[in-house]
């Protein structure tokens, strides 16, 4: 709470709002700007990807939810908010009226229900004021659990019950659960060259930090002078893991400042896992504090797994994760381009531009064997935006060495999606390349678009309007039908090499090219055919009239000099034909 920075002293109350529409959010803010009693923090979340991890890791008081952010499926969303928040307060707002929806709002899980078209400033600011007094009192009787509570510990006895039911909610669902042990090093140099006083202090912002990055769901406790305990609950594979062990070294690696000083701290972590290496708390932290004691052998903040094949994978992880990252600095990450020839013209319409890493140790890393990584670790967002610049940069060489005209298709992740500020940079990189927009395509696949259409359909449209157009990736391999993607402007559908590669092999992936080529074209979308290896294929597909073909037949993806010469090599060819 923020008290003293207002001048009324009014309580900082922190407010989620979910709401599509950021016109709605500013009317949000506009009405409970002047309450008396409370001074509102209020952060927007318009869409439901980033809504999860906003709901789960950062912290809010209440949470205002405008029940129209979804179709049909509101109650179920409500409950999901109740249990993802931890029990917050929901103050959902909706269309119909409070005698109608309330009473089923509140049996799911909302704390309150208004109608949007009856609110005002004071009722609004009443609803929020009230909820967040009852969840103070409730978190205060809370308190009586000991003062450590309220700073984020939790003492020992009551760790290890958490710690046994945690196990059996692991046990029941099958999931796995970790307990991670930090240890701080040198802590006994800092309490003397800084005091104990300042000791403490140091060690209540550590516990900040730490508790900022984890879950609802997870658990920590001081069980030390300079030790912590934690319980992450929920765990699918390494990767979780490693995600948040990724955030606890991140938290601990920037310096703190107690009373002026900039501290610098390290830490030792050990992790044990359920079931791997135990299924009792007493050994999961006797198991926990070995691994730590083995990565207190390393300088610097370290961590060690007490199970070694889970260590293995997740180490390898977050490895190829620091070794992307060097790469998008390092410029190890280079563009290969494979033409895309018109079946009519027979002309190179265009290229994709596919991404290879050139590892230092002297291999060229195809992107299967990367993308999931730096899609996973959000560096797909940087190096998508990369790849867009070295297109836009390449477009305008390819007009000044003679070959205007030519498309470059660039993928987009599902990820790239997240990014809020994404038709914003995209705009921001074609304005300062000052290309031809209509010679740049953005190649996305279904499942890009599933995860939150509306927000999805939203950025196709603003960047459309640039003029930039859009092809449907690997189609086919998915599970929408056409009919239901053709009020997105996408123009280009491009069939999955799979389908192509089954030609002559089985009688289905005729049936279903034709299908899609024919269907395409009735809804004004071209088609290419991806994965051409054969002049049979390429036959079949000049039949259908496949619009174009790209494949090995006519090129593989290559560095940007093969391109050129393969360009102007084409080029030549055609005027002797003339
Ligand atoms: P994709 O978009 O389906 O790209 C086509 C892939 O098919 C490319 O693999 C290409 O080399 C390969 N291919 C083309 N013709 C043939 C052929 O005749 N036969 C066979 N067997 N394969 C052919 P590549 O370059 O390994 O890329 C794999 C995937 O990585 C791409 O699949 C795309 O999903 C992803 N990717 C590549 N570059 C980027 C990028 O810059 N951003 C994002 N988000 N994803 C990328
Ligand atoms: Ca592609
Ligand atoms: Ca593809």
């Amino acid at each position: 709470m923020n008290e003293t920075l207002d001048p009324m002293n009014r309580s900082s109350v922190r407010v989620l709002v979910l709401t599509p529409e950021h016109t709605d959010y500013l009317w949000y803010v506009a009405m409970l700007r002047n309450d008396h009693e409370i001074l509102p923090d209020l952060t927007w979340c318009p869409d439901l990807i980033d809504c999860d991890d906003l709901v789960r890791n950062a912290h809010f008081d209440v949470i205002l939810w405008d029940c129209c952010l979804h179709g049909g499926s509101e109650l179920a969303f409500l409950q999901y908010l109740t249990v993802s928040s931890g029990d917050k307060p929901i103050l959902a707002l909706g269309a119909d009226s409070e005698a109608l929806r309330t009473p089923e709002m509140l049996i799911n899980g909302a704390a309150d229900y208004l109608r949007k078209g009856s609110l005002e400033a004071w009722g609004l600011g009443r609803s929020v004021r009230c909820l967040w007094y009852r969840q103070q009192v409730a978190d205060s009787t809370q308190g009586q659990l000991g003062a450590e509570v309220a700073s984020g510990f939790i003492n020992r006895d009551l760790f290890f019950d958490r710690l046994q039911q945690a196990l059996l909610r692991a046990e029941r669902s099958g999931h796995r659960l970790a307990l991670l042990h930090i240890n701080l090093d040198d802590f006994r140099a800092i309490n003397e060259n800084l005091g104990y006083q300042m000791g403490d202090q140091l060690i209540l912002k550590v516990a900040e930090r730490l508790r900022q990055v984890l879950r609802r769901v997870d658990s920590l406790m001081r069980i030390g002078g300079d030790e912590f305990a934690i319980i992450i609950e929920k765990v699918e594979d390494s990767l979780d893991i490693t995600q948040i062990i990724r955030k606890v070294v991140g938290v601990l690696g920037d310096p703190i400042v107690v009373d002026g000083h900039s501290v610098v701290v390290s830490a030792s972590l050990g992790v044990a896992t359920f079931p791997e290496a135990g299924d009792t708390p007493e050994t999961l932290l006797r198991r926990a504090n070995r691994a730590m004691f083995e990565a207190k052998r390393d300088t610097g903040t370290s961590y060690r797994f007490y199970n070694k094949q889970l260590h293995i994978t997740a180490g390898r992880q977050l490895k190829l994760e620091a070794d992307l990252r060097n790469a998008l600095r390092g410029r190890e990450l280079e563009l290969y381009y494979q033409p895309r020839i018109d079946l009519t013209t027979e002309e190179v319409r265009g290229v994709e531009c596919l991404l290879r890493w050139n590892h230092p140790d002297g291999h060229l890393i195809p992107p299967d064997e990367f993308i999931p990584a730096a899609e996973r670790s959000g560096l797909i967002v940087p190096i998508g935006y990369w790849v867009i610049e070295q297109a836009c940069a390449r477009l305008r060489d390819a007009a000044n060495l003679g070959h205007p005209g030519l498309v470059f298709a660039v993928n987009l992740s599902f990820r790239q999606f997240h990014d809020r500020k994404m038709t914003e940079t995209i705009f921001r990189i074609i304005y300062n390349a000052n290309v031809d927009t209509s010679l740049l395509e953005l190649e996305l696949t279904e499942s890009a678009m599933m995860h939150d259409p509306e927000y999805a359909q939203r950025c196709l449209r603003e960047l459309n309007q640039l003029g930039i157009s859009f092809a449907l990736d690997d189609f086919g391999t998915g599970y929408s039908s056409l009919s239901n993607l053709q009020h997105l402007p996408i123009s280009l559908v491009k069939i999955d090499k799979s389908f192509v590669q089954e030609l002559g092999a089985s009688g289905d992936a005729e049936h279903i090219i034709r299908a899609i080529i024919s269907l395409a074209h009735s809804l004004q979308m071209s088609v290419v055919a991806e994965g051409v290896e054969t002049e049979g294929q390429l036959e079949f597909l000049r039949q259908q009239q496949c619009d174009e073909v790209q494949g090995y037949y006519y090129a593989r993806p290559m560095p940007w000099d093969d391109l050129v010469e393969f360009l102007d090599a084409r080029n030549r060819l055609a005027c002797l034909q003339q």
